[in-house]
């Protein structure tokens, strides 16, 4: 028997959506394996890998990591976490795509890591009640992402370079908006019946 290949989709949304969590609760429930960029980059920057170092200080300011950094780095990085994987039932791409360069890259890195590209959420939250939500976790988690100026900065990169992805996905037929509102659960409840659809 030939082995189907598993679900993939991306979650993406403005900063501090909530993303991060609802992946970390999906990963929980339903046994995706949950990828981060983001964590992928601070994890590379803390054990001084030179391609993320030279990013270091576009990520410390908001920016995004120029397109060709993540072209070297992400296919090796997710073939790596795959390969040290127990059988997840899918894959969550949090943090990726997110410019229009991106997205060109998608189904090329699909298909050399052997996956099947089912959709992509796009988590609504207004921006206003997400400056409120990302000031309080940057006390937290203390992120140096995280102080206001630059809590703007990526609430702008996004609406510029990530947004427009919505488009993108639509002409695909593949975008899914959800409402981000609510509690944990309630966001998660919406989420859950697309992804056990796939
Ligand atoms: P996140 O944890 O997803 O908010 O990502 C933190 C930072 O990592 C972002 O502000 C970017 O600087 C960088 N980053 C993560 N994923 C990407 C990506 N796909 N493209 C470019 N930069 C990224």
């Amino acid at each position: 028997m030939i082995a189907q290949p598993i679900p993939a989709f991306a979650i993406f949304g403005p900063p501090g959506c909530g993303k991060g969590t609802q992946a970390a609760l999906i990963e929980e429930r339903l046994g995706y394996l949950h990828v981060s960029t983001g964590d992928i980059f601070r994890a590379a920057v803390a054990r001084q890998d030179p391609n993320a170092l030279k990013a270091k200080e576009l990520m410390e300011r908001g920016e995004l990591v120029p397109d060709r950094v993540i072209r070297d780095m992400l296919q090796g990085e997710l073939q790596n976490i795959l390969d040290h994987a127990d059988s997840p039932t899918g894959v969550i791409l949090d943090g990726f795509p997110r410019s229009p360069g991106q997205s060109e890259m998608l189904d090329d890195l699909i298909a050399a890591l052997g996956l099947r590209f089912t959709g992509a959420l796009s988590l609504k939250v207004d921006e206003e009640i997400l400056i409120d939500r990302l000031a309080k976790r940057a006390k937290l988690e203390n992120r140096p992402d995280d102080t206001e100026e630059v809590i703007r900065e990526r609430m702008r990169v996004y609406r510029e370079k990530t947004q427009p992805l919505e488009d993108f996905f639509a002409g695909r037929d593949q975008l899914i908006e959800v409402d981000g509102l609510g509690t944990l659960e309630d966001v998660y409840n919406r989420l859950a019946p697309i992804i056990q659809s796939w």
